[in-house]
C-alpha cells in the first residue's frame, strides 16, 4: 500500500493503473476510520476484484475544512491516521491519499471556485448547516479530478449527501459512476459514525434511541401507512422518553429522490433525522418501501 501525501504522487500511481487496464475505486473518508467506512472498501476492494484486468483502491483521508461551518466541530473531529493506515493495509488498499489543507486548498481555505448543486441541499442537513454541502461538493469535485477514480462509494447513512454527489456528476457529466453502500450499525443499533466516540457514556446510552425511533416510523408506516405528520410525533415521542439527553435537529418524511418533505406514506419514504448530544450532531435515516 502506498501513502501519498501529494496530488502528483495520486496522478502518477492512478495513471499507471489505469495504464494496466486497472478499474480504478475511490472512497473518500475524513477518516478516523470505522466497520462502516471499512465496508465502502470491501465494497471498493469487490469491484475492482471482478474487473478483468484487476482494480486500484484508492482511500482519501482528509477533514475538508470547507464543509464545517464556524463553531462546528472542525478542531475536535478525531484524528487517527495511524490506525486508519492500519486498517486501510489490511483490507487491501493500494493507495491512501492523506492531503494537508494546503494541498487541497493552496491559496486559502476559502477557494474561490465551489460547486453548488441547487435544491437537493436545501432540507433537511443543509437547513442547519448553510454552506456544508458546496464544501462537500467541492471537494468531492476535486477528489474526483486528482484521483480520476472510474467509481466512488459513499455511505446511506449520509443519504442527502449521496443524493446530492449523484446530482453534481449528472449535472456536470463526471464519468465516475457512484455506488451508494448500506449503514453498517453498533449491536445497539446506532450507526457508527467517527463521531460516536465523542459521545459521553450516558449520551452514548441514549443514542440508539435513534434508530429504534427510525424503525418504529418504519414499522408504523408498512403496517398502516399512517400520515407522516403522525408518525413524526410518534418518533419525537419515542426520543423524548429515551434520549432526553439528545436535541432534535430535525425528524423529517421526505421523497428519497426530491428529499422534498412528503404528507402521505403509501409510496417509498425516507425518515431522516438529525440529534445533537452536546455538541456532537449525529444523523440516521431509514429507507421504506424500496
Ligand atoms: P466521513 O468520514 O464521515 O466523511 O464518511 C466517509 C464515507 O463513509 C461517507 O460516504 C459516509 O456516508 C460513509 N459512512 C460513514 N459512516 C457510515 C456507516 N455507519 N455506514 C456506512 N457508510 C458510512
Amino acid at each position: 500500500m502506498n501513502v501519498v501525501h501529494t496530488i502528483n504522487e495520486v496522478r502518477s500511481h492512478v495513471r499507471a493503473a489505469h495504464k494496466s487496464g486497472k478499474r480504478v475505486g475511490l472512497v473518500p473518508t475524513m477518516g478516523a476510520l470505522h466497520p462502516g467506512h471499512m465496508s465502502l472498501v470491501t465494497a471498493a476492494r469487490k469491484s475492482a476484484d471482478d474487473n478483468p484486468h484487476g482494480g486500484f483502491v484508492a482511500v482519501s483521508i482528509f477533514i475538508n475544512p470547507t464543509q464545517f461551518a464556524p463553531g462546528e466541530d472542525l478542531d475536535t473531529y478525531p484524528k487517527t491516521l495511524d490506525d486508519d493506515l492500519k486498517l486501510c493495509e489490511a483490507a487491501g488498499v493500494d493507495l491512501v491519499f492523506a492531503p494537508g489543507v494546503e494541498k487541497m486548498y493552496p491559496r486559502e481555505i476559502a477557494a474561490d471556485t465551489t460547486v453548488t448543486v441547487s435544491n437537493l441541499p436545501d432540507t433537511l442537513c443543509g437547513k442547519s448547516r448553510p454552506g456544508h454541502f458546496a464544501g462537500v461538493c467541492t471537494v468531492v469535485a476535486k477528489l474526483f479530478n486528482i484521483v480520476q477514480p472510474d467509481e466512488a462509494f459513499f455511505g446511506a447513512k449520509d443519504f442527502q449527501q449521496a443524493a446530492i454527489i449523484r446530482q453534481m456528476v449528472a449535472d456536470l457529466n463526471l464519468p465516475v459512476d457512484i455506488i451508494i453502500c448500506p449503514i453498517i450499525r453498533e449491536a445497539d443499533g446506532l450507526a457508527m459514525s467517527s463521531r460516536n466516540v465523542r459521545l459521553t457514556a450516558e449520551d452514548r446510552k441514549q443514542a440508539p434511541a435513534m434508530h429504534a425511533g427510525l424503525a418504529l416510523g418504519a414499522a408504523i408506516i408498512n403496517d398502516s401507512h399512517t400520515p407522516a405528520a403522525e408518525v413524526i410525533d410518534a418518533i419525537e415521542k419515542h426520543l423524548r422518553e429515551n434520549a432526553p439527553a439528545g436535541k432534535i435537529d430535525y425528524i423529517q418524511i421526505v421523497d428519497p429522490k426530491s428529499l422534498q418533505d412528503v404528507a402521505a406514506t403509501d409510496k417509498s419514504v425516507l425518515i431522516a433525522m438529525a440529534v445533537k448530544f452536546g455538541d456532537v450532531r449525529l444523523i440516521d435515516n431509514i429507507l421504506i418501501g424500496e
